[in-house]
């Protein structure tokens, strides 16, 4: 993984655990101190100029606002009911799909660590209708365990969510090293989640992450400890020779993991803002992907003609439905229309919700 060369220090930081660990993991690398974040260099307006910075430089701050927030559905589309926790914004890994491109603005990646806080939050919410379903995830702003290791979030949140049997916790990444968590286990409240794509993807277009051979070798070690898992297809990519790609990845998933451990596998085609058309094009001259022939959805996103959407989830549905069979499978922010075409009926947002939730029961127990 990518090391960091410089890590900023927001003003009341020092006193919390987070940052004495992470100091005390990179003690080369030159720290700075600032009052705020708003003293941070603002950076040209052009983010193709600084993106690449931002996966190098560390600002540790304090989350001043809720770090529970429901996932930002979006108008039009079926939206699981997902909720985030917002412990980290950017990550080291660098997705020329990332949609994080087209959001940050500062040329850092930040970790809060005020994680004392996150967990009086969390018990403090959970504690207002214990009886309901929650369904929590780190990875929406980064990816769940790329910093753990100097972070060591997981290690204090999974033995968190053992105790509040109607939450469960999906830890979701792109990277395979889960030697300080295994240990933890077993813990049917935590879902380790895996964000897949072909080999072909995840070399050119998924830079610092860990392979797809790693990844599923994580997943059967998570497996074999006693947790959950999850997969997310997503973003699907079409490009030339995708049938063979994904039909082989899915054989992968298949031949790594038992169907019975998988709580769910989402699927969702890539979509995004126009404004990252530019900036991975510029980044990333070799994706041809981001010059594919895509409509301007209602959403404002990107997406790829509903002809092809259809046939990519249709294919995939089908070849998961065969190699991992009873595993529940479900569009990610995707219309109606397209629900209709790849499953015969479209769910509400409460359906959907509430079948996912039943997953969760259902693993809870095991
Ligand atoms: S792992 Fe996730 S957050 Fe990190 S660069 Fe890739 S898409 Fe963005």
């Amino acid at each position: 993984m990518k090391s960091f060369r410089k890590i900023i220090l927001e003003n009341g930081v020092q006193g919390y655990e987070t940052t004495r660990r992470i100091l005390a993991r990179l003690p080369d690398v030159p720290v700075e101190e600032i009052p705020d974040i708003s003293a941070l260099r603002r950076p040209a307006a052009d983010p193709a100029l600084w993106l690449a910075e931002s996966k190098t430089t560390l600002l540790l701050a304090l989350q001043k606002g809720p770090f529970w927030r429901p996932c930002p559905g979006t108008r039009d589309y079926v939206c699981c009911g997902y909720q985030t926790l917002q412990v980290t914004v950017n990550c080291p890994f660098d997705c020329a799909y990332c949609i994080l491109q087209s959001y940050i603005n500062l040329p850092v990646t930040t970790i809060f660590v005020n994680i004392e806080d996150l967990l009086a939050e969390l018990d403090q919410k959970l504690a207002e209708d214990p009886e309901k379903i929650r369904r929590l995830g780190t990875g929406e702003f980064g990816d769940s365990l790329a910093l753990d290791g100097i972070m060591g979030l997981n290690e204090r949140l999974i033995p968190f969510f053992a105790r509040h049997p109607r939450a469960v916790l999906e830890i979701k990444t792109k990277w395979h090293d889960l030697a300080p968590l295994l240990p933890l286990g077993p813990n049917r409240q935590v879902i380790f989640a895996w964000s897949l794509n072909p080999p072909a993807i995840v070399r050119n277009a998924e830079r610092g992450s860990a392979s797809l051979g790693a990844r599923l070798k994580a997943a059967r070690q998570a497996q074999d400890a006693g947790f959950r898992l999850a997969f997310h297809f997503d973003p699907i990519i079409y490009f030339p020779g995708w049938e063979e790609a994904y039909r082989d990845t899915v054989a992968r998933l298949a031949a790594a993991v038992s169907p019975e451990a998988v709580v769910w596998i989402s699927l969702g085609a890539l979509r995004f803002l126009p404004a990252l058309r530019e900036i991975t094009m510029t980044r990333y001259p070799s994706c041809r992907f981001a010059a594919a022939e895509m409509v301007l959805a209602p959403d404002g996103k990107l997406r790829y003609f509903k002809t092809l959407r259809l046939e990519l989830y249709g294919r995939l549905r089908e070849w998961l439905e065969q190699a991992l069979p009873g595993v529940e499978i479900y569009l990610c922010m995707e219309s109606p229309r397209i629900w209709q075409g790849v499953f015969g009926a479209s769910p509400t947002e409460a359906e959907l919700g509430s079948r996912l939730d039943k997953r969760v029961v259902a693993a809870a127990r095991g």
